[in-house]
This record gives C-alpha cells, structure tokens and sequence, in this order.
C-alpha cells in the first residue's frame, strides 16, 4: 500500500473582505487558484468545470502538476462560446506551450483560441483599470516566476489638497496632471521555489493574500535537496514568522509522501500558535 497522500484532492475555498480563493496543491499531483472576484487565476494543473469562467490565468512554470489542465481550459471555453484566455507562463515556454495546444488541436481535432503571453520577473501586466499584475524571480529547477496582484487607486498630489473642486477641474482640464497612482499588494502568488522567491519580493510578505508553497516538513530534507528541488521546508517559514505582515497566509504544495496527520502534527508543533491564526493549510 502507499503511503503519504491519499487522495481526494479537491478545491477549497475561503473568504476574506471581497474576495474569494478557490484551489488545491499537492506536489507534484496538481496546483490550480482562482479568485473569481477578480477575474484571474494561477496554475492550470487541473481545471474543475466551473473555473472556465475566468477568463485569465497565470502559471507558474511548466512542471506538468501547474499546466497540464492548460489544453482542457482553452477547449472548455471554445465549446461555450467564451472569448479566448489569455495565460501569461514564463517567456522561455512559450513557444512550448504553444506546440503542446498544438499537438492538441491535432489530436483532438478541434480548435484550441488561446493568447500565451510571455513573460519575465520584473514584468508590469495591466490587467483592468484598477489591477495590475507584477512578475517576480522565483527559484526552482525550471524557469519560473511568481506574481502579486496590486490594486492601483488615483489620489489627489498633495499640493492639490485644500483647492475648491471648480478649481481642480480646471486644472485637470488644462491637462495638469493633478493626482498620483497608489499601489496595495492583494494577492501574491508564489508558485514552486525556494524562500528566496519569498525575501528577494518584499510585497509577497505585505500582500493581503499570500499563497505558498511548504512543500516539505519533515526533518530529513537537507538544505541542498531544497536548494536543488527548489522548494521551500516548514523551517523556513518558522525562521520568518516574525515577518509576515499579511492578513491571510495560505499554504499548500506539500509533498504527496506526507499524510495530511503528519503535515498538520509537524506544522502545530512548529508554529503553534498558526501566525496568529492567519495560516492556512490547504490538504
Ligand atoms: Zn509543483
Ligand atoms: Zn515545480
């Protein structure tokens, strides 16, 4: 019989202000994440019927537990007449991904509309007047990124404050540019990496939301089995505790040779008091 994982596997879902997350990781079965509420996702390694919805989504890396849902997605809205998705994935798979929509229209004989956009850490993707989506470096054993989903709010420049509104529009109406953009971190996604993809992006820590990985929680992985899988262990996050400033931290990925007893019994015992109740562990 195996051990470790046994099965199940489906999507959770948790509430916080406006907004929803919805998803499930297990390493290396399948990572799939939406917040419906502002119209994106994160990793295609599975796709419940519903998600097609969404019309936007955002992998990772290409390791077949974050893309293999990719041609089902693209299928799914071509058959319900849904506009085509657009799926940003690291720029150095693009063209690979494409060849595997590809081999499946041939296959399957049927078209496959989807816009893969590449991309690189570093990266600004206007997603709607009020989102913008930043692409951080991350650090696992295939290109990756992770992203951070920002909120942008126009505010009145300082010096503007005081004036009556007739003058303002004046102002704004001889083309002075009368206010500045203001930026809250809502969403941040990590993917698969190592805690460097954590430190190296500040606003992952400050973000409203911040989804991880913890792929590993058991004394016997080594700092170079962690550095040469590129994931993050249970140690790391407990030498950090005192830096997460976010309201939700949701953690997931862990490895399918753990059973849910044993991540849960490992992680109560170190970190006790769950960040203040703000971590989540998604089994
Ligand atoms: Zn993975
Ligand atoms: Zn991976």
């Amino acid at each position: 019989m195996l051990g470790g994982y046994s099965g199940g596997g489906r999507a959770h879902k948790i509430r916080l202000g406006e907004m929803t997350v919805e998803g499930f990781s297990r390493a290396p079965i399948k990572s799939f994440w939406r917040i419906p509420e502002l119209k994106l996702g994160f990793d295609l390694g599975w796709q419940p019927w519903e998600y097609m919805g969404t019309p936007r989504w955002f992998i990772t890396h290409t390791h077949m537990d974050h893309i293999l849902a990719l041609p089902a997605y693209a299928a799914r809205r071509q058959m319900m007449d849904m506009t085509p998705p657009t799926v940003y994935l690291p720029a150095q798979k693009a063209g690979d991904a494409q060849m595997l929509l590809n081999a499946f229209t041939r296959l399957d004989n049927g078209r496959l509309p989807c816009r893969l956009v590449g991309v690189m850490p570093g990266d600004e993707l206007e997603i709607s007047r009020e989102l913008v989506v930043t692409v951080s470096k991350t650090y696992h054993s295939v290109h990756s990124v992770g992203y951070i989903v920002w909120e942008r709010r126009k505010k009145l420049k300082p010096e503007y404050l005081g004036l009556p509104g007739p003058k303002i529009r004046d102002l704004k109406e001889s083309g002075v540019e009368i206010t500045y953009e203001v930026r809250f971190p809502r969403v941040a996604y990590l993917g698969d990496s190592t805690v460097q993809g954590l430190d190296e992006t500040p606003a992952m820590y400050r973000a409203d939301v911040l989804i991880t990985e913890m792929t590993f929680v058991s004394p016997d992985v080594t700092a170079d089995m962690l550095r040469s899988a590129g994931h993050i262990h249970l140690d790391d996050i407990v030498k950090r505790q005192d830096r997460f400033e976010n309201k939700m931290v949701i953690a997931g990925h862990f490895s399918a040779r753990y059973t849910n007893h044993e991540i849960l019994t490992r992680v109560h015992a170190a970190l006790p008091d769950m960040l203040g109740g703000r971590l989540h562990l998604w089994l």
